[in-house]
């Protein structure tokens, strides 16, 4: 079995700074989260053609030198069980692995975490917990939410969480839920809700978004409960 890679950036500077790595997009989601910007992955990966796993791995040897790292996004990767197997052959090549997630999937992050072929994970926290399937449109496991968290929380691995903040869900009071839920973790990144490029529910490109000086003041509130909080505003 392999895996069901539907996109592949050769070069992306951005996803897993400083390093220059590629990135690598898995078909499927669990959640549905309006505002999600890879529509096509969650709702009609069907239709998009895999990438042969052996394509990717070849082009990776190749140009093995243009790379720190990869990220492997989604979609959620987790969902893939053929992920791990995967992920060795990148480690084989000694780059740096980032891996995307949800959290929904706590049984393969530890897996991955424990067989030290991740190094970085940036874990998506789309609300306080009561408001979870408010926002992911579906009935969330809370309870692997929490276990994703502990786990990641208390890894050796590198890690963020991160939150992409909407008027529409998220007020002021929410951040302190957040900060509460995530207390003693090393980062967290606010992430500016893009509403100028296509989504999953595109009547979400009509929501208000936050300004700077609101998410500065997000950032004051979070401060407390993190080693270190950023602003992504792209
Ligand atoms: S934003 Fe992430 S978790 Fe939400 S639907 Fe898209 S891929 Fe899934």
């Amino acid at each position: 079995m392999t895996l069901d890679i539907k996109g592949f950036q050769k070069i992306d500077l951005l996803n897993y700074e400083p390093y220059a790595s590629a990135t690598i997009f898995l078909s499927k989601c669990n959640f549905h989260c309006p505002f999600c910007h890879n529509p096509e992955l969650v709702l009609r990966h069907d239709k998009i053609k895999t990438i042969p796993e052996l394509e990717i791995i070849d082009i990776l040897k190749k140009r093995v030198e243009w790379y720190d790292g990869i990220c492997i996004t989604g979609g959620e990767p987790t969902l893939h069980d053929e992920l791990p197997f995967f992920i060795k052959k990148i480690k084989e090549m000694n780059l740096l692995v980032k891996m995307d997630t949800n959290g929904s999937n706590y049984g393969m992050i530890e897996q991955l975490i424990k067989e030290k072929v991740v190094d970085y994970i940036s874990m998506d926290i789309k609300a306080p917990l009561e408001k979870y399937d408010k926002v992911t449109q579906v009935k969330t496991d809370i309870d692997a939410i929490k276990k994703s968290v502990e786990i990641i929380k208390n890894s050796v691995i590198d890690y963020a969480f991160r939150t992409t903040v909407i008027p529409f869900y998220h007020k002021e009071e929410d951040m302190i839920k957040i900060g509460e839920l995530l207390k003693g973790s090393k980062r967290f990144i606010i992430q500016q809700f893009r509403n100028n490029r296509p989504m999953l529910n595109n009547s979400f490109m009509k929501k208000e978004k936050y300004t700077l000086e609101q998410l500065e003041k997000f950032k004051k509130i979070l401060g407390p409960y993190f080693d270190e909080v950023l602003i992504k505003n792209t």
